[in-house]
Order: structure tokens, then sequence, then C-alpha cells
């Protein structure tokens, strides 16, 4: 299997904290079918273009798209994947349905009641979409500041770093989580 960042996700913010501006990752999995995890901002259609050239594909080539939610920042390029069947909760996407192998779905709610996010294995790689939205939600230990049940939220996070050793966020780069961390945050 081979896991690829097609493009890293933005979040702007301005001094009182409101979102100026957010684009989601989107991650590239290939295994014996091949996925999109996010199709990021409506316009950037160009960045996710060229991202997926830069491994040999194409959006005609991909067989799934999923979404980690329906945020816009997350939905607006899935028109671009003619080919794939885009799924997500509300496609019926459960905890543990397999969307290729070594690949499957955890329910991480909270930041919105729908939000799913993906787990590769082996390597334990959890795309999270905004479940866990940047690396320093992790680091501060921090829900997303946009959420549907704060409780909810921080539960999901937590699982999230209990299961991944690399966890590609919501809105940031990819980054590690440190051997027996999950413990202390349980
Ligand atoms: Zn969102």
């Amino acid at each position: 299997m081979r896991i690829l960042l097609v493009k890293p996700g933005a979040l702007e913010r301005d001094e009182a904290g409101n979102i100026l501006y957010a684009s989601s990752s989107v991650t590239l999995i290939i295994s014996d079918r091949t996925v999109v995890v996010d199709t990021g901002s409506a316009d950037e259609r160009e960045l996710v273009f060229d991202g997926l050239k830069r491994y040999g594909a194409s959006p005609d080539d991909i067989e799934i798209v999923v979404n980690t939610h329906l945020h816009e920042d997350h939905t607006g390029g899935n028109d671009m994947f003619r080919n794939a069947d885009l799924l997500s909760y509300h496609t019926g996407l459960r905890e543990g349905c397999i969307l290729a192998r070594g690949v499957s779905v955890i329910e991480t709610p909270g930041h919105t009641l729908d939000s799913i996010s993906v787990l590769c294995m082996p390597g334990s790689v959890v795309i999270a979409g905004d479940a866990l939205p940047t690396a320093d939600n992790y680091i501060k230990d921090l829900p997303p500041r946009i959420h549907a049940d704060r409780a909810l939220a921080l539960r999901s996070m937590h699982r999230i770093a209990g299961i991944a050793r690399i966890v590609v966020p919501g809105h940031g780069m990819p980054f590690s989580i440190p051997d027996g961390h999950e413990a202390e945050l349980r």
C-alpha cells in the first residue's frame, strides 16, 4: 500500500480566531483499489490535479472518494472524480467498513456527528479529517474549535491518538504519535 499526500490542508484565522480560509488535506491511497480521502475546496482543483499528477495519477483513475464529513472545504473537488464512488457516513460508511485491502473506516464523531476517519494498516496511519484538524489540537489536547459535541470530539481525538502512529490531520501536515502517549491521553 502507498499513502500519498496530494495536498496538505490549510487553515487561516483572524486575530479573534474566526476562520478566514480553510481547505482540507487530500490523501491518495493506492492499495487493491485507488482511494482519495477528502477533495479540498472548490478553488483548489488545480492543486489537487497537480498533486495527483506528481504521483502518476489522474482524477479519472480514482475508484473511491471518501469524505470524512461534508463541510465544503473537504468536498469542494468531489466532482473532479467522475469515475469514483462518493462515500461518506451518509452513504452508509460505518465503523469497520472496508474500503480497500488494509483500508477501513473508524467512526470519529464530535466535530460533526457524521465525522469518520480512515485507518490504513499496516502502519496505523489515520486520515482524520477534522476529528483531529491540526497537530496543535493533539499537542494541547484541545478538541476541534468547531464541534457539534465537545466531549464526543475529545473522545474521538483520543481514540485516534490511541490507534494511530501517523495522523494525517484535516488542516495540517502529517505528524507522528509517540509510543505510549495514548496511555497518558486516556
Ligand atoms: Zn469540518
